[in-house]
């Protein structure tokens, strides 16, 4: 079979979807997206059931359909933040708009069930995962490839440990599933998802001392109230303004993470140890609570081997315990491949410009693609900011963030797509100009800003 299009899509993942839906209401262009699984939706259709999304719905997504409703929570851990859709909502919403928004447009065309395959030639072709039948893709404009960043959940990757046979490992989907309780559990991973573990089970009545936390890295943490979009947007701008702050201040590296903390702009899980990592994890100050009543923390690197009697770890050894459940949270989150001009001929890969915020910058991808003409003039307005890893890749995100944001804030017509994209976290901050909490804000940014970005250049050699 031959198909023919403008933009072939691979991954209807929600890069994908969020790239797609504003390329068809920014342009006329017919889109094919290709994704291996059944649906849209990319990982969160392997997400553990308790999954929810870490910072608030009100801007995830695709920027034609709201998600949720933007109410803010009264209970639980997110209470006075604005809601956090669970996986469930997440998958249901991608099948929602991919039926009701983008079919419909009568301009896209989902291939679920298909892999995509290069073949020496160039020629790009897909394969059906039910039949084997192939199609060849002419793709008139561009290939996207949505699919670049690669998600790493415990559902689908393999461990890079092993275990004798008879020690219980299982991934965090299946702690939803257990049958019998164990007297106790050991947590493997230090990110988010291994957080999300650790206060699942300690919200459903699980003591802190039946818990073990193998956690080879201690990671700097971002408060959810300080990523509030809407009514609470000023915490966005003040927070902003806080770092610029920090920044103009700062005497080194370590003297910034100091000011940061102290202003509550990163948070860490022990006040004694010093946080090497930084993945923009995202907690509340009462899931900070929660996780820091756990004490029993194993700070060794990574396990290599679960053996009958001995854990064998990068840095030394502990006890195997028989009678814990290993539940395993040590998918890396999001690979992070090389970063590569997000345009070039014939080609389109999607990374991230502002720092994680991945649906967004699909979206703003596409608009820019839509409105502009030659690729040099499109990178410039989308520079690649890879996805951080380590402490020190703060500053780097934040470097090319605020380049970005200069540059969009050159352009008339894209200043009015920000300030309508609903994925966009800082959406309805120029109606609130005037609230107090707004206007300190602005005040401090302009004190600080400038020396900021100087400092921030000294502190370390960013390329921009
Ligand atoms: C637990 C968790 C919570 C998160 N919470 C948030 C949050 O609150 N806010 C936020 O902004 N981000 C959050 N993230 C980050 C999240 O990764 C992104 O929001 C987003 O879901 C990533 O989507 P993606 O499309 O880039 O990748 P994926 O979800 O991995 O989608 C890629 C798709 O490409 C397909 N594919 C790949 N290769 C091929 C091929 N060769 N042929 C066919 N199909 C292919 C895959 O099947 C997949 O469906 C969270 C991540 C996790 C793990």
């Amino acid at each position: 079979m031959r198909v023919e299009t403008d933009y072939l899509v691979i991954g209807a993942g929600a890069s994908g979807m969020a790239f797609a839906d504003a390329l068809v209401t920014h342009s006329d262009a017919d889109v094919v997206i290709v994704d291996r699984r059944h649906r849209p939706g990319g990982h969160w259709n392997d997400a553990y059931p308790f999954v929810r999304l870490h910072a608030p719905s009100a801007y995830y997504g695709v920027n034609s359909m709201p998600l949720g409703n933007d109410t803010i929570d009264r209970d639980g851990p997110n209470a006075g933040l604005y809601e956090l859709a669970t996986g469930a909502a997440i998958c249901d919403y991608y099948t929602r708009v991919l039926d009701e928004r983008l079919i419909p447009s009568g301009r896209v065309r989902f291939l679920g069930m298909h892999d995509y395959r290069t073949n020496d030639t160039g020629v790009n072709r897909v394969v059906s995962r039910l039949t084997g039948a192939t199609s060849d893709i002419t793709v008139n404009r561009k290939v996207v490839e949505a699919n670049y960043l690669q998600s790493d959940v415990p559902a689908t990757h393999t461990p890079t440990f092993t275990a004798d046979p008879g020690v219980h490992v299982v991934p965090i989907n299946e702690l939803a599933n257990q049958r019998e309780h164990s007297a106790g559990y050991t947590i493997i991973g230090a990110g988010k998802t291994a957080m999300d573990a650790c206060i699942w089970l300690l919200r459903n009545g699980v003591d802190p001392g039946r818990l073990r936390w193998i956690r080879p890295r201690d990671a700097w943490l971002v408060d959810r109230a300080s990523l509030q979009p809407l009514d609470l947007v000023s915490s966005i701008v003040d927070g902003a303004s806080r770092d610029f702050r920090a920044l103009a201040g700062a005497t080194s590296v370590d003297d910034l993470f100091r000011r940061l903390e102290q202003d509550g702009r990163l948070l860490r899980l022990d006040p004694d140890v010093t946080p090497t990592m930084y993945h923009c994890a995202t907690v509340s100050r009462q899931e900070l609570t929660e996780l820091r009543r756990i004490e029993d923390v194993v700070r060794l690197g990574r396990v290599q081997h679960i053996g009958s009697d001995r854990v064998t770890l990068d840095g030394g050894s502990i006890p195997h315990d028989p009678s814990h459940l290993y539940v395993d949270c040590s998918a890396s989150g999001l690979r992070r491949p090389r970063p590569r001009p997000i345009f070039e001929p014939g080609r389109i890969t999607l990374q991230q410009v502002r720092t994680c915020q991945p649906v967004f910058n699909a979206a703003l991808v596409a608009y820019v693609e839509a409105t502009r003409r030659d690729d040099p003039a499109k990178n410039a307005l989308c520079p690649v900011n890879p996805y951080p890893d380590n402490a020190l890749d703060w500053l780097r995100s934040m470097a090319v963030s605020v380049a970005a944001a200069a540059a969009w804030s050159a352009e008339p017509d894209l200043k009015y797509w920000l300030a309508n994209s609903r994925l966009n976290f800082l959406r309805g901050a120029s109606e609130r100009a005037d609230e107090p909490a707004m206007q300190e804000a602005a005040q401090r940014s302009r004190e600080f800003a400038q020396l900021a970005m100087k400092r921030l250049r000294e502190l370390i050699p960013v390329r921009l």
